[in-house]
């Protein structure tokens, strides 16, 4: 990103119509330094960091507003502006605010998913602790005994879920892991409600 987009985005035009001597009122409004006039008709808004004269028509972002007010191009008014609001950025350097929020991105992308593995290791464990107990609890007596639904269930998942633990969770690669959260969503609510309700029961 340039020197100009960084001051851009960074500097509070209400700060720098301040700073460099327009006397705004309450509504963001002052007399405009372009044109001759006793009423204010320049207007400022801080939601859209824009300005506007109502009464020649000049307007724009807060560097078009350094830069008329003092008669320099756009790269000179950044730099006065990062020296003026202290903005910190060296006007040498391409990209530092652009590298902090790919940063800051990162990291809380990082702890997005670590949160979401955490959980969902737990979550696996209860599960396959729920089936080993139902394999165990309610298994036939005899070979004539309808088998129980927990004990069918126990029957179906746990070398799954033992194996999603093993090969995902414990011995696998961060790849891996990103995989199942992005394709098993459906799997894990599923095993989720499972939980929840015995969970409830117990
Ligand atoms: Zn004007």
């Amino acid at each position: 990103m340039s020197l100009i987009r960084e001051v851009k985005e960074r500097a509070n035009i209400v700060k720098v119509a301040e700073l460099y001597g327009l006397k705004l009122n309450r509504a963001y409004k002052c007399v405009c330094p372009f044109h001759k006039e006793k009423t204010a008709s320049l207007s400022i808004s801080p939601q859209k960091q824009i300005w506007k004269c109502f009464g020649c028509g000049k307007g724009g972002d807060s560097i078009s507003l350094v830069s008329e007010l003092l008669n320099i191009n756009a790269l000179e008014a950044a730099k006065s502006i990062n020296y003026t609001l202290g903005l910190g950025l060296d006007p040498n350097q391409k990209s530092n605010y652009f590298e902090i929020n790919k940063y800051k991105n990162k990291q809380k992308t990082e702890e997005i998913f670590k949160k979401w593995e955490n959980k969902t290791f737990q979550l696996l464990c209860d599960y396959l602790h729920l089936l080993w107990k139902w394999e165990e609890e309610y298994a036939p007596k005899n070979m004539e005994e309808d088998p129980n639904d927990l004990f069918v269930e126990a029957m179906h998942n746990k070398d799954y879920i033992d194996y999603l633990i093993e090969s995902i969770f414990i011995n696998g690669t961060n790849e891996d892991k990103i995989w199942f959260w992005k394709h098993e969503k459906k799997v894990v609510r599923r095993i989720e409600a499972r939980v929840r309700t015995f969970r409830a029961i117990n």
